[in-house]
């Protein structure tokens, strides 16, 4: 990288922070992106007269706002929640709520930036935005949770619409979720219309939309190894989490010929030596969506299964490593375990997990690495076919969401391709999409004028 290029890039960044002190989870995403954007943008200066980057990096609107429910004891309790509406540029609003006590307004404007490059790269209209509240859903009974999903559409309400801005899940908001959202947002609004998506299939669900974040990773995976000539057969896999994106990656390898020997959640990872088999995969669904238990109590269930309490599962050898439960969780040290145990691939199911010290460690080694906004596209994609669906009040078939959603990430993996750095042996997809992600949306914000 060159002086001036460098020199830019620090210039960039120290203005950002300046403007939004106190948001490193912000910062760190900007500027995983600009690192690889600024030369793009130093040679085509149409992008930088317009100050493309500083608009982009400025969300359109952020809406804060209390949500008081009463928990089971009749206690009055008080959270805060948010909705970014990061940029519209090239479609309504689109992206997830997450229901997590660490979520802050840096954790939604980073999932919020991310999120329109992301949504750009599955080439349907959808802009960028995200959402949620402090709220720990963990130990809450249905009826609180009920309560408090029903709080926070009072507000919500307002701000969401078919056309506007169209939330989904994310951590902590599954399908139980979503549906007393919707529910609320139903009786409020007296209008039945797609205003959500992850919805329940007899109330305007798609078929897939469960397993379209976990498929998609393990179809992007696939598609990065047969590009160089190999595939998912017989690779050892270890993923993290056991949430809905991790359950139905470990679903999709194994069905591509993957062996997946790790999960894991908040409290440790189990490792499964043998690989995991669908007769354990369907117990750890049920432990976790029915009965909503910790990984632990499947190694506890199955011989020969091993738990490590707060630990990642990041030192156990494998070739492709799979991070799917959320940000920052692999970082320098842990990228370098991966590199000294012979990783060939990371596929980032979760957003942002690789901090940037992970992801020069890989670059470095030249570990083919897809990023988030690349790999985990299937979901918000399966989520714009059920706009689609909604739209036009008919349902497709489960092999048509999953054939459309295959040829989604073929084709963001071949724009990755094309704009990444060639190098002879090694595709860095990471400049791949963020110059695809970005080139749509900029080209639609010069076409605007100066808004
Ligand atoms: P879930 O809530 O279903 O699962 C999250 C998993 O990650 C759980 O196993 C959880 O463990 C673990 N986890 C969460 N926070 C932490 C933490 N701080 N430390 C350790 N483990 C943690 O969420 P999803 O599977 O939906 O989401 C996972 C990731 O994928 C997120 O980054 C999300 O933004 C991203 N994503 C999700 C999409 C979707 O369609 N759902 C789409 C695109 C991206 P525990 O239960 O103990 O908290």
């Amino acid at each position: 990288m060159s002086d001036a290029t460098s020199h830019e890039i620090d210039h960039f960044m120290k203005g950002l922070m300046k403007r939004n002190p106190g948001e490193p989870e912000f910062h760190q995403a900007v500027h995983e992106v600009v690192e690889t954007l600024i030369p793009f943008i130093l040679s085509n200066r149409v992008y930088k007269d317009a100050q493309i980057l500083e608009r982009m990096t400025e969300p359109d609107r952020v809406v804060i706002f209390r949500v008081c429910w009463e928990d089971d004891s009749g206690n009055i309790r008080t959270n805060r929640a948010w909705r970014v509406q990061f940029n519209n540029s090239i479609g309504p609003y689109k992206g997830g709520i997450r229901f997590h006590p660490n979520v802050t307004l840096s954790v939604l404007k980073f999932l919020g930036f991310e999120q329109t490059f992301k949504n750009s790269l599955t080439g349907l209209p959808m802009g960028g935005g995200k959402g949620g509240s402090n709220f720990n859903p963990k130990g809450k009974s249905d009826r609180e949770i009920m309560r408090f999903c029903q709080s926070l559409m009072i507000e919500l309400h307002r701000h969401i619409g078919e056309d506007t801005d169209v939330p989904a899940g994310d951590i902590g908001v599954g399908s139980r979720e979503i549906s007393y959202m919707f529910g609320q947002y139903k009786r409020l609004e007296n209008r039945f219309s797609g205003i959500l998506t992850g919805k329940g299939l007899s109330f305007g669900g798609s078929l897939v939309r469960t397993e379209a974040t976990g498929y998609g990773c393990a179809y992007f995976c696939e598609n990065m190894l047969n590009h160089i000539e190999d595939s998912l057969v017989d690779k050892i896999c270890s993923i993290s989490g056991s949430g809905n994106v991790a359950l139905y990656a470990v679903e999709k390898a194994i069905e591509l010929g993957a062996k997946v020997v790790t999960l894991s959640d908040s409290d440790g990872f189990v490792h499964v030596p043998n690989g995991i088999n669908l007769e354990m995969l369907a117990f750890i669904k049920e432990l976790k969506t029915v009965r909503r238990g910790r990984i632990h109590e499947f190694a506890n269930h199955y011989k020969g299964v091993d738990f490590y309490a707060g630990k990642r599962p990041w030192n156990v050898p494998c070739d492709i490593a799979f991070p799917c439960a959320t940000q920052n969780e692999i970082n320098r040290a842990d990228s370098q375990e991966l590199i000294n145990n012979g990783v060939k691939a990371v596929v980032e199911g979760a957003n942002m997990p690789t901090n940037l010290d992970g992801i020069h460690e890989f670059r470095h080694a030249k570990v083919i690495l897809a990023p988030a906004k690349a790999a985990n596209a299937g979901g918000v994609a399966v989520s714009g076919l059920e706009q689609s669906q909604n739209a036009l009040r008919l349902s497709w078939s489960r092999e048509e969401v999953d054939q459309r959603l295959k040829s989604i990430m073929l084709e963001i993996h071949s724009k990755c391709v094309q704009h990444s750095h060639k190098y002879e042996d090694y595709t860095d997809y990471i400049t791949g999409a963020n110059i695809a992600g970005f080139t749509k949306v900029a080209d639609a914000m010069l076409a605007y004028g100066i808004v």
